[in-house]
């Protein structure tokens, strides 16, 4: 499976892409596949949600993410204060109409699903659909998994993957046409020395595969999606849905800075307080619903966003070819984890989400501002690694606590390891496919209850109220 940039980043919704965008993604994709025809006409529709989904599925909003997505709605077209109305329409008339179709019998209080016995096989976060007759027999019924990041498989092809020999990635590519068919980042130090070519050089050549004279505009506008989420949730105060009275802070952090700076009163690691607030103002606006960027995911959002705003405000010389690069490299960075490991936190804990977000973002920014192919694989190692066994296990099931600040500091993580892997010579102990690999195993020795399910940790040690 070849991971475009545009695959890592993806304009969407909030709060979460494994438990937002999945689910809704896997709804519309069973309705094309119901609307293609079975010889029999449906009267109703259920859905079972398992394993994580179920756990976390209320806190981060599974239920309504569904019913929009048998409403036809896409993440990257949604209208939220109209799809809110129809989501309404639907739970008061317990009837949902499908296109092409007509009307349905859908009750979300009983043909909704939250199944808290053991996960499905394949994935920790597993639904399954069904189309059912008259007499409530199944006509159609398909298992899918959200494997993180907006990404959603049949249970055929997660086998399908699953069966297929490590080195397929590569040779899939190849067989493609992209010039740099890397599928480690022990192939992709080699090939640039052998090309004598950057990373981002050549994240670009295979990506100009596609898009061809496209590919500048289309990264422009993961860049500007970025940029307004960011200005968004910076002018945005108040209290955070969900019931935990969780208070938005990066407006009024945002504007302290300000103050400061203009009385040149600022202390020198105020700087670590402008990545943060840049990374809070995206997860504030993912935690509420807003349109923000999977990067890789949707709670892992406010990192890579916050290094470009760092890079673009804060670093002499960024330049908009720059931005791109940081984007190009990351997405080099977070292809690898993701068809190496996981980015999914309901798979091997927020390793795999901040975790990933942060070697991605340092990738890029190490990149940007003139990193070896060594330093850049330096960078992102270094990264990874200091994230290694962290945990996911939000409070309440929302992506708030700790996702918002864990955001913040992942990316004050990034920009100290892009400065470390700048100050050295790219050689480095620990390879990043080897670490690669250590997080993929210490997620799967990683108790359940830390794995997006909300039942240990943070999420069962909250303060009185
Ligand atoms: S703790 Fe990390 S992995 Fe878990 S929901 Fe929050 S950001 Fe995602």
């Amino acid at each position: 499976m070849f991971l475009s940039v545009f695959d890592i980043f993806k304009i969407g919704v909030g709060p979460s892409s494994s438990h937002t965008m999945g689910p809704m993604l896997a709804a519309v994709r069973f309705l094309d596949t119901l609307g293609a025809g079975t010889g029999t006409r449906p009267s109703a529709l259920r859905v079972t949600l398992h394993g994580s989904l179920a756990f976390t599925g209320k806190g981060h909003a599974t239920d309504r993410a569904v019913i929009l997505g048998l409403l036809g709605f896409l993440p990257q077209t949604l209208e939220p204060d109209r799809a809110d109305v129809l989501v309404e329409a639907v739970r008061d008339t317990r009837r949902i109409p499908v296109r092409g179709l007509g009307d349905l019998t859908f009750d979300p209080e009983t043909d909704l699903v939250f199944d808290y016995g053991d996960p499905l096989p394949g994935h920790a976060n597993g639904l399954v659909i069904e189309a059912l007759g008259s007499e409530g027999e199944a006509i159609l019924r398909e298992t899918y998994y959200s494997v993180g990041g907006g990404f959603v498989v049949t249970a055929a092809e997660l086998e399908a993957q699953q069966a297929g020999a490590p080195d397929d990635f590569g040779r899939e590519k190849a067989a493609l046409g992209y010039p740099f068919p890397f599928g480690s980042a022990a192939e992709m130090l080699a090939m640039g020395a052998a090309a004598g070519c950057s990373i981002a050089a050549m994240k670009r050549a295979n990506e100009t595969v596609a898009l061809g004279d496209g590919l500048d505009a289309a990264l422009d506008r993961i860049l500007d999606a970025m940029d307004c989420c960011i200005e968004r949730g910076l002018s945005q105060g108040g209290i955070l849905p969900g019931g935990l009275k969780v208070r938005r802070r990066a407006k009024s952090i945002y504007e302290t800075l300000l103050g400061e700076r203009g009385l040149n009163r600022a202390q020198p690691h105020a700087v670590n307080d402008w990545m943060s607030v840049y990374a809070m103002a995206v997860n504030e606006e993912n935690a509420a619903g807003g349109r923000v960027v999977t990067s890789p995911t949707n709670g892992a959002a406010g990192v890579v966003p916050a290094v470009l705003r760092y890079y673009r405000d804060h670093c002499f010389g960024a330049t908009r070819e720059g931005q791109r690069d940081v984007l190009l490299v990351a997405a080099a960075i977070g292809g690898l984890i993701k068809h190496n490991a996981s980015i999914s936190g309901a798979e091997v804990g927020c390793q795999g989400e901040v975790g990933s977000a942060a070697a991605m973002a340092v990738a890029g920014l190490c990149a940007a501002l003139g990193g070896s192919n060594a330093q850049v694989e330096n960078a992102a190692e270094i990264a990874l690694e200091h994230h290694l066994g962290m945990t996911c296990d939000p409070a309440g099931g929302l992506v708030q606590v700790p996702c918002i600040e864990r955001n913040a500091l992942g990316a004050i993580k990034a920009v100290s390891s892009a400065s470390l892997a700048l100050r050295g010579d790219g050689q480095h102990f620990m390879p990043l496919d080897n670490c690669v690999r250590v997080m993929l195993e210490t997620g799967r020795d990683m108790s359940r209850k830390y794995k997006e399910t909300s039942t240990g940790g943070i999420a069962v040690n909250l303060p009185e109220c």
